[in-house]
């Protein structure tokens, strides 16, 4: 039995170009029901975020969704969800993302899906958390990402074991096979903090 009960999914609010996106975000949703772990994620129905919460729906999960209300109309909150919050604001959003799950998993996405992936890399970098961060190199889709970091970190700019605060995953049965050998994490102790 996983220790970890609810996980983050930060993805594209696009569908991206290649049908096998739509496929793998479809793929999240479902094996995290099947696990019975709890879906977070920014609670709209456009692109991967859609297609994930609706096949999780669909097989039965919990999907908790955050939207601020600025977005109700660009991102359409996603109806039939488990619990649907509707925040003030960015911030609170993925404050409450945050607050709300066990680990986060990065899909492939864009600008949003990157700084929701980076803040909180640099959250945990600040020891501000310790919950574990998967980021999902779906057949390369994070390479230049994954390079951009190892050239920061060369450059003396973040310190390497940096890149251990992170695991680079190649598909979601690794990610459910390290996660159900995790422990819970522990209560962020400066969540004041952030
Ligand atoms: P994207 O990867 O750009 O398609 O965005 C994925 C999700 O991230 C969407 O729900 C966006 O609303 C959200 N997002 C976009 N910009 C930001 C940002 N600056 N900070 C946090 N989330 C964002």
């Amino acid at each position: 039995m996983a220790k970890i009960k609810s996980v983050c999914v930060y993805c594209g609010s696009r569908a991206g170009v290649h049908q096998d996106y739509a496929q793998l975000a479809e793929d999240t949703g479902k094996i995290l029901a099947e696990a019975g772990i709890t879906l977070v994620y920014g609670g709209g129905q456009v692109g991967l975020m859609g297609l994930m919460a609706r096949a999780a729906m669909k097989e039965g999960g919990s999907v908790v969704g955050i939207i601020p209300e600025h977005l109700d109309q660009a991102e359409i909150a996603q109806t039939g969800l488990s619990e649907l919050h509707i925040v003030t604001d960015m911030h609170s959003r993925k404050r409450m993302m945050f607050d709300r799950s066990d680990a986060f998993i990065v899909l492939p996405g864009g600008m949003g899906t990157l700084d929701e992936f980076i803040e909180v890399l640099t959250w945990s970098q600040l020891d501000l958390h310790d919950k574990p961060i998967f980021l999902l190199n779906h057949k390369g889709y994070w390479e230049p990402l994954l390079a951009l970091l190892r050239h920061v970190t060369a450059e003396g700019f973040a310190n390497p074991s940096n890149l251990d605060l992170f695991i680079t995953a190649p598909d979601l049965d690794y990610i459910l096979e390290v996660m159900k050998e995790m422990d819970e994490p522990r209560t962020p102790a400066k969540a004041d903090l952030f």
